[in-house]
């Protein structure tokens, strides 16, 4: 089977296993993990932040690093298909008081015109105020869409004028990286705070960061305890996880490649995939879903009639060509 399901179906590579199995470790809870200090500290960097954290989960960072903007009683404004709003059971709801509203767009972009309308300045006693804007990029469920760098900026100068904050939800950010040239530092300077994943297309078996300020870290630390995140010789995962910024980052150009073949081939635009993931309109998903798997290729629904393929670690170029010619003969 060739599964294109998702790319969190990435098993470690021996290597990553042997990294892992040679990690440093301490007990993180007392800040005594040289492995996680060492991934936070780099992970900081590569954004050009002053901290990060470590977390088990990319939608525990995302409620860690949205509650560090947004107040329990304040609104968070995001694309309509947001991982945020859609894919965490409404944790930010749930656990920290949060609402939100949301604008549509195709490709999951920034529209500043919209956001403008939709932006509730703090007027006191009765609207709910837009504490932060929160960006996807990748934007998963609109086919791993990269948002222009300049787009970016302009929300990041919008929101500072409003007295906003800038949540970007990160957790493809590197394959936006790779897609465009665009240095990890650019897309951390246009947000206040970011969520990573190491678990996606990098490969690693587990885990994610929040990446912000020292005080939004430290408010982060407190809040992951809380919610029973503290984790203990978890350099075994952090390990993984250096592992995959040194050797999987430039290689999820391949799976971008691989990503076009797929999409030529299921009869889908070429041109309209930025990154690693395929979204292709069928009259019946759910047929075609079963049909693929008939012929020995894993791929999923993301809707009635659209059907979702994920490029990753685990699918080799002679894969991709496989299931391209399977793809072809449906
Ligand atoms: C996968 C994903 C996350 C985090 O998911 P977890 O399964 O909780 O690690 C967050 N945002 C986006 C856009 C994602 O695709």
């Amino acid at each position: 089977m060739i599964d294109l399901r998702s790319d969190t179906l990435t098993r470690p590579t021996e290597a990553m296993r042997t990294a892992m199995a040679r990690a440093e470790v301490g007990d993180d809870v007392y800040g005594e993990d040289p492995t996680v200090r060492a991934l936070e500290e780099r992970v900081a960097g590569l954004f050009g932040h002053e901290a990060a954290l470590f977390t088990p989960t990319g939608s525990m960072a995302n409620v860690l690093a949205v509650r560090t903007v947004v107040q329990p009683g304040q609104e968070v404004l995001c694309e309509s298909r947001a991982h945020i709003v859609r894919a965490e059971l409404g944790a930010h709801g749930a656990y920290s008081g949060i609402t939100s509203r949301t604008w549509i767009h195709p490709r999951g972009q920034v529209d500043l015109p919209v956001l403008r309308d939709l932006f509730a300045p703090d007027m006191g006693h009765y609207f709910v105020p837009t504490a932060a804007i929160s960006v996807e990029n990748t934007h998963n469920f609109a086919g791993g869409a990269v948002l222009p760098l300049a787009d970016l900026r302009d929300l990041r100068e919008f929101a500072t004028a409003a007295g906003a904050k800038v949540h970007m939800d990160g957790a493809r950010v590197w394959n936006a990286h790779v897609a465009t040239g665009t240095p990890l530092q650019e897309y951390g300077a246009v947000a206040d705070v970011l969520a990573v994943c190491l678990s996606k297309g990098l490969g690693a078996p587990v885990g994610s960061l929040v990446v912000g300020s020292a005080d939004a870290i430290a408010e982060s630390r407190v809040w992951r305890k809380r919610m029973g995140g503290g984790m203990r010789q978890v350099g075994l995962l952090a390990a993984a996880g250096l592992h995959a910024l040194d050797h999987h980052v430039e290689r999820l150009a391949d799976d971008h490649a691989h990503a076009r073949l797929l999409a030529e081939a299921a009869g889908g635009d070429p041109d309209a995939v930025d990154t690693n993931i395929v979204v292709v309109d069928r009259p019946d998903a759910a047929s075609y879903v079963e049909r693929a798997r008939e012929a020995g290729v894993l791929v999923a629904t993301v809707g009635p009639t659209a059907v979702r393929l994920v490029t990753h670690l685990d699918v080799s170029r002679a894969d991709a060509e496989r299931a391209a010619s399977v793809l072809a003969s449906l």
